[in-house]
């Protein structure tokens, strides 16, 4: 029996049979010479493969639109597949080096390949698993290889493999995989986002474990703490069989109340909705249980692309969500979208930051006031969109009263301009700032005039009120929404935008932690915003609990941010959620996990 450690991925306890899969990673790659007179030919070769694997890549997307939230991804296969660079080197490699199309290929994505892995932004560097999984399949359309061997799973497996490209885990046998491990990944890998999509327990990161099993050992995965254990003794197997049953009551439990509307146990309304980027299919927002979107990133259009999205590209993407939500979520669904928010550690592809303190520096609302076509563009997309449904705006990381007037002004313009030209739009579309700085806390009493509501990013108010880099593990120690500091900040702009007649909505992390969840809505916060995925357990929760009880909480809270540090604060509110909600112990180790 041997146990390994690795990320847990998504959660699930599974037992099983090995499939090991290391797969066709080194397909062989035929090289030979094709003399100038057949060139044209060797072209036609590559692009009617381009144009299959474009078939097959869409029917990837639509297969994992259905199911999960990830379809996105393909997204990038196409445009790496339609990229002219990459079209136009292997041409060229095809022409002036007189070498097939295979060769060409290997050539071209090598190239790409190591530029990429020279980056230091692991999302682009992410990127070369993309790179591989285009490469892998028009190479197997061209030698007309047979696809993975994944295809000849036949009985349920765990599927142990180095790695999985994204159309392998979205084309599993779903009801055959018990659960992945893989060598590699991260968090953010794409095997790890497709296997929480899909439902399918995963550990990745293990590192050699596909050289620690042989195919047909019996595996437990623990999806849920991160571990696989190969061939368990008769105890570990007695108490995994005891996580597996407490984790299934758990999950049922959580779900009890997701398909009802937000509310606390007095019946006071809460709406509790979605943080989502583009490509996210609406049908899984409402199997959650999200009442519309409170943070749409728009930010995912450019930061997924290698140039500027068009004012088309970008309406076709906010009037497709807007559209969508209606039939899903109901009339009532609104879907805010925030303006571009580049900048800091958000930079497109290929742009390498040259500030000191990007996150300091020219991002965000800044950004956009310095680049106004881009941001004129924008406001005319989502304005668009607006005529179709539910829209918000919102303005990222305000800082002054000056900048929030400026941006009103230019969507007051936009407006202008967009009536002369007969072009129709939402009148009253609602304008948001979002309160991500401490200067905006404090000076809530003036944005609260100039929008409509507020919404707290709290993951950058942390940072910028604790002075400690969000991204930075040294100074992890510091970044806590319960610190007194932001508490008070929190209480500060809900005081206030109740005075100015507006409302406030919590749309960062902190909203999806049940904990700090009472609290905020104790403080005044009408709106919850978070992953989709938590909000059947901030629902579950917020339901054990009155608008009175919450708001005694807050009281003591704030008068225990004379006394109390960070994490005295924090266990204040869970001590209470305990006493209140009755199974609260249970829940909590939920989503502390998570
Ligand atoms: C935040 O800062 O809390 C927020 C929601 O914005 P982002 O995480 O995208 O910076
Ligand atoms: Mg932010």
């Amino acid at each position: 029996m041997a146990t390994l450690a690795g990320l847990a991925t998504s959660r699930g306890f599974v037992s099983g049979p090995v499939f090991l899969n290391v797969g066709d990673r080194d397909l062989a790659v035929p090289e030979y010479e094709v003399p100038a007179e057949k060139a044209a030919a060797e072209f036609n070769r590559y692009h009617v493969a381009r144009d299959e694997t474009r078939r097959q890549i869409k029917a990837l997307a639509e297969h994992v639109g259905e199911i999960s939230t990830e379809a996105n991804i393909f997204d990038n296969h196409l445009a790496i597949l339609d990229d002219a660079l990459i079209v136009d080197q292997v041409i060229k490699a095809i022409r002036e080096d007189h070498i097939n199309a295979e060769a060409a290929i290997h050539r071209v994505v090598g190239r790409f390949r190591e530029m990429f892995g020279q980056m230091d932004d692991p999302y682009l560097r992410e990127r070369i698993r993309d790179l591989d999984d285009i490469e892998r399949r028009i190479l197997r359309i061209l030698l007309g290889c047979e696809e993975t061997a994944l295809s000849a799973i036949t009985s349920p497996v765990v599927i142990v493999a180095d790695d999985l490209t994204p159309s392998e885990t979205v084309m599993l046998p779903r009801e055959l995989v018990l659960g992945i491990a893989t060598d590699r990944g991260s968090a953010t890998s794409h095997v790890a986002l497709l296997a929480r999509a899909l439902g399918i327990p995963a550990v990745v990161g293990l590192g050699d474990v596909t050289r620690r099993v042989r195919p047909g050992d019996m595996v437990l995965l623990d999806g849920s703490n991160g571990s696989i254990t190969v061939n368990p003794d008769a105890e570990t197997i007695a108490d995994f069989e005891r996580l597996t049953r407490r984790e299934k009551e758990l999950q049922a439990l959580v779900d009890e109340d997701k398909q009802k509307p937000g509310a606390m146990k007095d019946g006071t309304p809460l709406k509790i909705v979605a943080n989502i980027q583009p490509g996210v299919p609406f049908a899984s927002l409402a199997a959650f249980g999200a009442q519309g979107v409170g943070l749409y990133r728009t930010e995912y259009l450019w930061l997924g692309s290698d140039h500027e999205p068009t004012e088309e590209e970008q309406f076709e993407a906010y009037a497709e969500a807007v559209k969508a939500a209606l039939p899903v979520m109901g009339p009532e669904a609104r879907i805010t979208f925030r303006c571009l928010d580049l900048g800091g550690d958000k930079l497109m592809r290929g742009v390498k930051t040259i500030e000191a303190n990007p996150f300091l520096g020219n991002r965000s609302v800044r950004w956009l006031l310095s680049h106004r076509s881009v941001f004129r563009t924008q406001l005319r997309a989502i304005l668009r969109a607006s005529a179709f449904g539910k829209a918000a705006i919102m303005f990222p990381m305000i800082a002054t009263l000056a900048e929030l007037r400026e941006c009103n002004r230019e969507l007051e313009q936009v407006k202008t301009a967009l009536r002369a030209e007969g072009l129709a739009f939402d009148e009253h579309i609602m304008r948001g700032a979002m309160v991500e700085t401490p200067a905006a806390a404090l000076c809530a009493d003036q944005l609260a005039r100039e929008v409509d509501f507020f919404s707290m990013g709290t993951n950058d108010l942390v940072q910028y009120t604790l002075a400690a880099d969000r991204g930075n593990e040294q100074v992890a120690y510091l970044s806590h929404a319960s610190d007194p500091s932001v508490i008070r900040l929190v209480e500060m702009t809900c005081r206030l935008s109740r005075e100015g007649g507006i409302y406030t909505c919590v749309c960062g992390e902190s909203a999806s932690d049940p904990v700090l969840a009472v609290l905020w809505v104790g403080l005044g916060v009408k709106v919850l915003s978070m992953s989709p995925s938590c909000v059947p357990v901030i629902k579950k929760v917020l339901r054990g609990v009155t608008l009175a009880e919450a708001k005694i909480l807050a009281a003591e809270v704030l008068a225990a941010c004379s006394t109390d540090t960070a994490l005295e604060l924090y266990d204040r509110c869970r001590r209470f959620l305990l006493e209140k909600v009755p199974d609260f112990e249970t829940i909590q180790t939920f989503f502390t996990a998570n």
